[in-house]
């Protein structure tokens, strides 16, 4: 097995484990290799090892890889692979997202919506997106404040052909993994109480949080789609 390989099934495995220890089935978590920064050829061999998702947090350095990684699903007859956007998105950059993403987990403003349902309109399509949430308070991040979360779902449901399927956070960046606790368990709470809500046609199936250093605190505090970057490329996270 090659290091990438490797090291992917020791991030399932700790997936799997950190799920036991949540008390949920291991596969009803769902893991997004984040491959912003990668080689083609590394993202090939991440495919080649099985992963079917891969996060970009850029539609540039995206739109430059889409055409090499797709011609190597052809030409190796392997399943497809799902992108998911990441990072933050600007307005003028919807219609190029829209061409290749399937989950944009980073949507945090109206005005954004707005557009991307009006994009997705011109397609005759539905898109699916995450809000991404402002959990730890952190001016620099991006992502909505919490108090401001249910507001955003009221307003957000003028925009039928947009389907809000979840949150996203992004925790501090810390040595420690259980820094991120709170901030995940504060997530997993909104996502609890946007379902009490009942929003006709906003479901809260993907709470999308956890990364290298903290995706195992993350699965045990709900997270059931985390992206993960590092520990499946670099040799020694
Ligand atoms: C880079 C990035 C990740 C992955 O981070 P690692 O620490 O490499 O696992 C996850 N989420 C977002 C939004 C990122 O930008």
């Amino acid at each position: 097995m090659n290091r990438i390989a490797e090291n992917l099934a020791s991030v399932k495995e700790r997936m799997v484990a950190a799920a036991e220890r949540s008390g949920r089935p291991p596969d009803s978590i769902k893991l997004v290799p984040v491959t912003k920064g990668r080689s083609i050829s590394e993202i090939q061999s991440l495919l080649a090892a099985g992963a079917t998702d891969i996060g970009e947090n850029r539609i540039q350095e995206a739109q430059q890889k889409y055409d090499p990684i797709h011609s190597f699903l052809a030409a190796s007859n392997t399943r497809k692979c799902d992108w998911h956007l990441i990072g933050h998105l600007q307005r003028n950059k919807v219609k190029s997202a829209l061409e290749i993403f399937s989950l944009i987990h980073s949507v945090d403003s109206l005005r954004l919506l707005a557009e991307i349902s009006r994009r997705t309109e011109v397609l005759k399509k539905q898109t699916d997106i995450l809000i991404q949430i402002n959990t730890t308070g952190e001016e620099s991040k991006f992502g909505l404040d919490s108090e401001d979360v249910f507001d955003f779902m009221e307003k957000s449901l003028s925009y039928s052909s947009v389907r809000i399927v979840g949150l996203m956070t992004m925790g501090v960046l810390s040595p420690s993994p259980e820094t991120n606790r709170p901030a995940f368990a504060l997530l997993r709470t909104l996502s609890d109480r946007i379902k009490t809500e009942k929003y006709p046609g906003i479901t809260m199936q993907y709470l999308s949080m956890g990364m290298t250093d903290d995706f195992e605190v993350a699965i045990e505090e709900g997270a059931n789609l985390v992206r993960i970057g590092r520990a499946i490329f670099e040799t020694t996270v």
